[in-house]
């Protein structure tokens, strides 16, 4: 075998990871041979993950957090629609998605049976109306995004919930804040579980937290939600299981462990308003340049460069991908600095 090099993340521009904090990638390579999806066999890491679920509660204020660490936001987001679909009598299951919604969803869909119905957005938020008027007696869950993928947008969370309360109560409220969910509690959004009576969310250490891959996370309201995912596990020490996955990555949950514990609250703020500022300067630069680009409201910039410019960009060794509607993507993580959006822009002013 050859011996192959990562990525190094000195141009990576859109993706929603970056490099792990020193301390969380030391506690990956301690714990790289547990399994907590053995906990009555590795009880230590089973302890680290009761840690990583409670402090994912403190940052969407929800105390008694019920949870786990998931494989990443796809698994939590599978997870909370099946939530929704066991506690329901319904034979013929829906689910409402606004259009800015995660990919993942229409995994859920595919893998659940469930039918995926997908609401307008307004300026990159979810329609209310159009949300009401998907919601029926067979609907089992509605999604509300916080951080959307391709321009950062927070939907209205209390008046989302309002909307399913009128419509039909017994469905579930999930809020994906998969890549939000890290930047959010310094923003001035109204998106957590104090805010309004949700009953799921989606919030990954390994995309804004810090974490290594793969570490998700899924939280409930209370544990009788996850006790809709139960299943019996007769040849491990513990009896039940509640995960999509059977064996799962100790790095990742005790990674997740060690950056919360190196980072929250002090550090993540920091990384907030750093990655806000360098948002701000970059809209401000292409805009002086002419391009048209979407305002940012959490730390992501996206811009129609045109596809050439684009396409030369990612020939001079930039890792930039596009929106559905064309747009480069500029994700505010830690690794991109104000030195590293200086080079591109002078790459890009090159190519003018
Ligand atoms: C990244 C992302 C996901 C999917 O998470 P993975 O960890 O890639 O599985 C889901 N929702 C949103 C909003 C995301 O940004």
């Amino acid at each position: 075998m050859q011996r192959a090099t990562p990525q190094d993340f000195s141009r990576v521009l859109s993706s929603m990871c970056t490099e792990p904090h020193p301390d969380a990638r030391a506690a990956a390579e301690r714990f790289l041979a547990t399994n907590p999806g053995d906990p009555g066999t590795y009880e230590s890491v089973a302890a680290l993950e009761r840690e990583v679920v409670a402090g994912l509660g403190d940052l969407a204020s929800l105390d008694d957090a019920a949870g786990y660490v998931t494989s990443g936001g796809t698994e939590a987001n599978i997870q909370a629609v099946r939530i929704g679909r066991n506690r329901a009598a319904t034979r013929d299951p829906n689910f409402v998605v606004p259009d800015s919604a995660h990919f993942s969803f229409r995994k859920a869909a595919d893998v659940l049976g469930v039918e995926m119905r997908v609401a307008p957005t307004e300026d990159g938020v979810a329609d209310l109306d159009g949300v009401a008027e998907l919601i029926d007696d067979d609907t089992v869950a509605v999604v509300g995004v916080a951080g959307t993928t391709e321009y950062g947008r927070v939907d209205p969370v209390p008046a989302l919930v309002d909307v399913v309360e009128d419509e039909n109560p017994g469905a579930l409220v999930h809020v994906d804040a998969a890549w939000g969910g890290f930047a959010l509690p310094f923003a001035d959004y109204a998106w957590d579980f104090a805010d309004a009576d949700i009953d799921t969310m989606t919030i990954d250490p390994h995309k804004m937290g810090q974490a290594v891959v793969p570490a998700g996370g899924l939280l409930a309201r209370g544990p009788e939600l996850l006790d809709e995912l139960s299943i019996d596990t007769p040849y491990l020490e513990s009896t039940s299981q509640v995960t999509l996955t059977g064996t799962r990555s100790g790095a990742g949950v005790a990674s997740a462990a060690a950056a919360l514990d190196a980072l929250w609250p002090d550090g993540y703020r920091a990384q907030y308003e750093t990655a806000t500022a360098n948002a701000e300067w970059l809209f401000d630069r292409l805009t002086d340049m002419g391009y048209p680009v979407v305002e940012p409201t959490l730390p992501l910039v996206s811009a129609d460069l045109g596809t050439e410019r684009i396409e030369a960009l990612r020939e001079a060794g930039w890792r930039l991908s596009r929106t559905e509607a064309g747009e480069a993507r500029f994700v505010m993580q830690p690794h991109v600095t104000r030195e590293t959006l200086r080079s591109v822009v002078a790459d890009l002013r090159r190519l003018e």
